[in-house]
């Protein structure tokens, strides 16, 4: 087994064959809240690990640089090594989660734009809000960058849309990472999952995604399953 280099909370990274890689195995932790609410379900990890190569395959078609070298087996997969940027990078379609608790709004208002959010990637402190001045300050990445960052996040914003609404499903909001290789390229890392995405049926708006859990309204596993089952019809 190569040597554990980083554990999360879902994954873990290990030393990839060559310098310039990492292997990503994923693991069947679920957490929210800060890691405040912690439980296992058996085979999350292989589910999320599949959705999430499906949908990188469909945004590396598409033109949009990730790390994903190939899925290696249900778990693992083999990625170009990256330093990731330590940004949550969210957008949201629809008001749901930390955006409504922030503003006092309502669940479920479609938002006339998309919103662009970041925050800082650090549990200590809570994920706090950070705007661009406030990164480039504390020199987590250039403003060129970030303007890469952005335009990059909302072409996948307008790709992922499409390709959930063609399984019944609205992209509500969504989490994503970048990170850059030795080169200083900038691409698309972590995952794109039900634990990373908020996504409602569009004749029910029942959740298909980490919510579930988060909200005790549903079978973690059962609701993956189904998300996987509309990409495997399709
Ligand atoms: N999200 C995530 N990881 C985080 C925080 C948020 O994947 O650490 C995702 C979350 O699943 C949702 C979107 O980002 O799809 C927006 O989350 P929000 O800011 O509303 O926070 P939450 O309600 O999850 O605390």
């Amino acid at each position: 087994m190569e040597k554990l280099l980083y554990e999360g909370k879902a994954k873990q990274v290990y030393e990839g064959q060559n310098e310039n890689e990492y292997i990503i195995h994923y693991k069947d932790d679920a957490t929210a809240g800060n890691g405040a609410k912690h439980d296992q379900f058996e085979g999350k990890g292989v589910l999320n690990n599949t959705i999430s190569c499906i949908i990188f395959d469909m945004l590396e078609e598409a033109g949009i640089k990730t790390h994903m070298i190939e899925k290696i087996n249900d778990r693992d997969i083999r990625v170009k090594k990256v330093e990731i940027f330590p940004l949550e990078v969210i957008v949201r379609n629809i008001t749901a989660g930390s955006f409504c608790k922030r503003y006092g709004v309502k669940e479920g208002i479609v938002l006339d734009e998309p919103i662009f959010e970041t925050s800082y990637k650090n549990d200590e402190y809570g994920d706090p809000l950070m705007n661009e001045d406030h990164a480039v300050a504390l020199k987590l990445a250039t403003r060129e960058e970030l303007a890469y960052i952005k335009e990059t996040t909302l072409k996948i914003n307008e790709l992922l849309k499409a390709f959930f609404l063609k399984l019944n499903l609205k992209l509500v909001d969504f989490k994503i990472e970048f990170g850059k290789t030795a080169d200083g390229e900038i691409l698309l890392a972590d995952e794109i999952s039900p634990d990373s995405c908020r996504l409602w049926d569009v004749d029910t708006n029942q959740k298909y995604d980490k919510d579930v859990f988060r909200q005790d309204i549903g079978d973690l596993i059962e609701t993956y399953k189904a998300v996987l089952a509309r990409m495997q019809d399709k």
